[in-house]
């Protein structure tokens, strides 16, 4: 299934080209009262509404992809986890410019592990990524973004794909300068997910899937994940080793090399094999 977000969080079953709304599937959510449980309700009732989001899909009318606003395909996740320099060229880009590195040393994913974005940084495709210090340099990053399904701990490699919902792209934008990752990418816009979540038995295994990034056209980013350092059973492994992570949750699996300044007015094609494509514009902010 391929799930989406539109309009004021109605939520979509895209087929080939079209969204079938079956917002109805929230009214078999658990009322919830304050204080509200970390993590996203929708993700984790997945499960138990798959069966009838193709039911409620067949009674709703199709609309054009094309006239719909698609929104992120998470509300809520309580993480939004990054894996730092996760592509061997991309370490190697970062190491040999100053523009990048900032005097910082920088260290092997398996060294320094895993950093967090704020949530509230979180947008979808069609809301622009706004440039918030245009005097300093913001990057585009291209990442496999894997959001979580289940609560899950101290998992091994070899369970980690079970606890995966699905799958969609990510843009981990970023601004280049001293301070902490954290700080440098949780700015409100420069978490882009979309164009919607590949659930995770339809995608299959996503240990080989190309994904490639342009701006305005020119391609700037192409890798495939493959050449991940540390592959998406390995992140969540390590993730696990330090914390529980809550249905909703997303992991960004690094971005390859390529990484390329934005100004106010670019307009970012971002693709994934087997999850698809979107456009995202880029304004001052
Ligand atoms: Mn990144």
């Amino acid at each position: 299934m391929r799930l989406c977000q539109f309009q004021n969080r109605r939520i979509g079953l895209v087929q080939g080209d079209t969204v079938r709304d079956v917002t109805a599937c929230l009214e078999e959510l658990r009322p919830q009262r304050y204080p509200y449980a970390h993590g996203d309700a929708l993700i984790a009732a997945l499960p138990r509404l798959a069966p009838l989001l193709p039911q409620l899909a067949a009674q709703a009318a199709a609309i054009p992809l094309a006239q719909v606003q698609l929104t992120s395909p998470v509300a809520n996740p309580s993480k939004i986890i990054g894996a730092p320099v996760n592509y061997r060229r991309h370490l190697e880009e970062v190491r040999a410019d100053p523009a990048l590195h900032h005097r910082q040393q920088i260290e092997e994913i398996q060294r320094i592990g895993l950093f967090l974005k704020a949530t509230s940084s979180l947008i979808g495709p069609d809301q622009p990524i706004r440039i918030r210090h245009p005097q300093r340099r913001t990057d585009h990053e291209v990442e496999l973004a894997v959001i979580i399904g289940t609560e899950c701990d101290r998992v091994s490699p070899q369970d980690a794909l079970g606890c995966v919902a699905g799958y969609c792209i990510g843009l981990d934008i970023t601004v280049r300068g001293p301070e902490e990752r954290s700080l440098r990418k949780s700015l409100d816009t420069y978490t882009v997910l979309g164009p919607w979540m590949v659930t995770a038995d339809e995608l299959g295994d996503p240990a080989d899937l190309a994904l490639s990034l342009a701006v305005d056209g020119e391609l700037r980013q192409s890798a495939r994940t493959s050449e991940l350092l540390l592959d998406v059973p390995a992140l969540i492994a390590l993730a696990t080793s330090f914390y529980r992570l809550l249905p909703g949750d997303v992991i960004l699996t690094g971005t390859p090399a390529g990484v390329g300044p934005l100004v106010a007015g670019n307009h970012l094609r971002a693709t994934i094999e087997r999850i698809g494509s979107m456009t995202v514009a880029v304004t001052a902010g």
